[in-house]
């Protein structure tokens, strides 16, 4: 909101000067958010939305908690901005409690602004690390839009002439998945990625590979589970070849999945955990790579070339700090874990049942996935891949309707996620639900 000449107040939301990245060029679900509480937000024309999207699925404790507005009101008043090789209280702590809920190896933290920045640096600490260069990323990833980051993303669709970097190894093989549908064992699956995984580590040579890169459930590229014994294969062949392990959990972390970090739920101990967006609902922007004792040992005799101006921000780091003790005190952990049986788990199979543009269900927390479809038997997608114009039209209704009937969701291709914030309650939840379903008759 601003002034203009005359006194009158105008609320400038033409973006006219604002430069964007595809996503916003795509958004099939054009909106503006003026204020927002909870698990829902409001548009300058007073409509209300509840956010099935958790914009951009980072806000895990939803918009405007108030422990949260408070911790950046309470710290603000006190200290800004440190610079990163002078100490500060909030970083101190904030890496303390997150060692406490990471894996037992995993007790230091380096932070970072976001998720891309924590990839970069994971990759780094994993390259000085092994003294090895040759990263592997895997089919239908995400791991950030910054130069290293986007090398690792395996999404051909999205950026189809992106050149990467030459020392990344995509791995383009099958990716083993939960889905109510799927007709091979999920047994096989994980044998036939893992014996992928095998050949191609033997194909570049094992001692070239400093890392091998995965998120531990695929986000942007589809809510993708893996199966049981997929991520206890990737980390006994990394052991058996010195290969770092990173575990890209900007996404899957910090209650998305029902645990803190989601490689809980498997009982897997990665080398490196990277994080972002969940840690403290993207209040402030911060992230970071939470590294096992034997890495960072490797940086007891060596410096670590990786200086991040807003490493370990203050303002970032009390918002994480008041993020954690929300996660506790409202024990929102076991919330997800029962909104996922009790609600999404029977409610989306029920949307799944009754609808013909329902292909597929994917997910497990407050971390889901509807692939729409033409047909059900054939599993032919809705809408092409990168589809526009006409060819998108059925998308574009379908995003329509949840819009016209009050829901935000996160529409990304031919699929929506179902993946509000952590602490929506049962019956928001229900309501979501109730008009993903009026709005998918508009697909079927
Ligand atoms: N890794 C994963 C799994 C993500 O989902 C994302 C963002 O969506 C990123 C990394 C990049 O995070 P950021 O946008 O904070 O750089």
């Amino acid at each position: 909101m601003s002034e203009s000449l005359s006194g009158e107040q105008v609320v400038d939301l033409d973006d006219a000067h604002v430069f964007h990245s595809w996503s916003a060029q795509a958004n099939r679900n054009p909106i503006a958010i003026e204020k927002a509480a909870g698990s829902y937000f409001w548009d300058y024309d007073g409509k209300r939305y509840l956010d099935f999207s958790s914009q951009l699925v980072n806000l895990n404790l939803g918009h405007q908690h108030p422990t949260m507005v408070e911790a950046i009101k309470r710290q603000a008043e006190i200290l800004c901005t440190v610079a990163p090789p002078i100490a500060n209280a909030a970083r101190s702590e904030l890496a303390r409690r997150i060692s406490e809920v990471a894996p037992a190896a995993l007790n230091k933290v380096f932070f970072t602004n976001g998720g891309a920045e924590a990839n970069e640096n994971a990759v780094r600490l994993a390259r000085l690390h092994t003294g090895r260069q040759k990263v592997m990323a895997a089919y239908r990833s995400y791991h950030g839009a910054t130069a290293g980051a986007i090398a690792l993303t395996g999404d051909p669709r999205r950026w189809p002439n992106e050149p990467g970097v030459g020392s990344t190894v995509r791995y383009w093989g099958p990716y083993p998945y939960r889905s109510a549908f799927h007709s091979d064992s999920p047994e096989q699956e994980t044998e036939r990625a893992l014996q992928h995984l095998r050949d191609l580590i033997a194909f570049e040579g094992p001692q070239t590979i400093a890392a091998i890169v995965l998120e531990t459930v695929v986000g942007t590229n589809g809510i993708l589970v893996p199966t049981d014994g997929y991520l206890a294969g990737v980390r006994e062949l990394c052991n058996e070849h010195g290969i770092v392990m990173i575990a890209d959990e900007v996404m899957s972390g910090f209650g998305r999945c029902g645990e803190w970090f989601a490689v809980d739920h498997w009982g897997v101990e990665p080398d490196l955990i990277t994080f972002a967006k969940g840690i403290n609902s993207g209040y402030v922007p911060l992230g970071g790579v939470v590294i096992s004792d034997e890495i960072a040992a490797t940086f007891a005799t060596r410096p670590f070339p990786g200086g991040l101006t807003y490493s370990g921000h203050p303002l970032a780091c009390a918002t994480g700090i008041a993020s954690m003790d929300i996660f506790v005190e409202e024990n929102v952990l076991d919330g997800v874990r029962s909104l996922a049986t009790d609600v999404f788990a029977p409610g989306l199979a029920e949307l799944a049942d009754k609808h013909p543009s329902v292909g597929e269900v994917r997910g497990l927390g407050a971390f889901w996935a509807l692939e729409l479809v033409k047909d059900k038997q054939t599993r032919e997608p809705l809408v092409p891949y990168n589809a526009s114009g006409a060819d998108a039209a059925p998308m574009g209704a379908f995003a329509k309707a949840c819009k016209d009937g009050g829901l935000f969701p996160f529409v990304h291709f031919n699929r929506t996620h179902v993946v509000p914030p952590c602490t929506i309650t049962p019956a928001e939840a229900k309501e979501g639900l109730a008009i993903l379903d009026e709005a998918l008759s508009t697909a079927d």
